[in-house]
């Protein structure tokens, strides 16, 4: 096994699956699969869940919403996700544990890194809802963060597509995926992985981001086991 303590990000929008909004249960169900089997190599595991499907700040402002007060909306949005697969998650066995960015304290421990480490050492999944509790930012930049402070070896982010693409690979048929690149060849070529705020944080911490396909079976597992799975996103090529 190639990585100890993995931090995964999973956007909102993936869940959603087929459908416009919420949800998708067959979606939900595939994750649960997919984190089990690298639960089972004995990995720890960190899963950041965004919260597009449901709300995202920008969204407030179109419709006369304060944008900060939106952005809550979206953190709460992130809840709802990070609460839907953590209940996933036990029903197939997995102990979990669901931190908050900010306080909802009947359904969500508060984020405390220690406490979080220590969950991680006992074989807990830890979920992290809420973003980093603060608006303006994203879940992206809170995969990045959370990282870092629980020394992650990797910071996994999940998509619907198999890696980083020289140009948009749904639209530019000609379109190529690296099999690995560095933050500053990302800044550089303009290209669209994670916000930069998420990539600048890990490239100034040097730790490395893997974008990958995680609608495809059994990608979280070979990637995790070593396979040359998605991009890898390192500080040097
Ligand atoms: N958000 C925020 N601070 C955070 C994390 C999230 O304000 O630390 C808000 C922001 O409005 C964002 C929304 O929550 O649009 C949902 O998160 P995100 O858009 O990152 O979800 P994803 O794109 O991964 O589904």
């Amino acid at each position: 096994m190639k990585y100890k303590r993995i931090l995964l990000k999973l956007s909102g929008e993936a869940l959603m699956g087929n459908q416009q909004f919420g949800i998708d249960p067959h979606r939900l169900e595939q994750y649960a699969q997919e984190v089990k089997r690298v639960k089972e190599l004995g990995v720890e595991l960190a899963i950041v869940i965004g919260g597009g499907n449901i709300y995202r700040g920008i969204q407030a402002e179109r419709t006369g919403i304060d944008r900060v007060q939106g952005d809550y909306m979206g953190m709460l949005a992130t809840v709802i996700n990070a609460m839907a697969l953590q209940s996933i998650l036990e029903k197939h066995g997995i102990y979990t544990r669901l931190m908050s960015g900010f306080k909802i304290e009947q359904v969500c421990e508060p984020f405390i890194r220690r406490r979080a480490v220590r969950h991680l050492e006992k074989g807990r999944v830890v979920i992290f809802g809420a973003g980093i509790g603060n608006p303006y930012f994203t879940t992206d930049s809170t995969a990045s963060l959370r990282a870092i402070e629980i020394e992650a070896d990797v910071v996994l982010k999940g998509t619907r597509v198999d890696g980083v693409y020289t140009a948009d690979p749904e639209k530019d048929p000609t379109a190529e995926r690296y099999s690995n690149i560095s933050f500053q060849e990302v800044f550089e070529k303009g290209l669209s992985v994670m916000d930069m705020t998420a990539i600048t944080l890990c490239q100034e911490n040097n730790l490395p981001i893997i974008v990958f396909d995680m609608n495809k079976p059994g990608n979280l597992y070979n990637l995790v086991v070593g396979e040359d799975v998605g991009t890898l996103i390192t500080a040097k090529k």
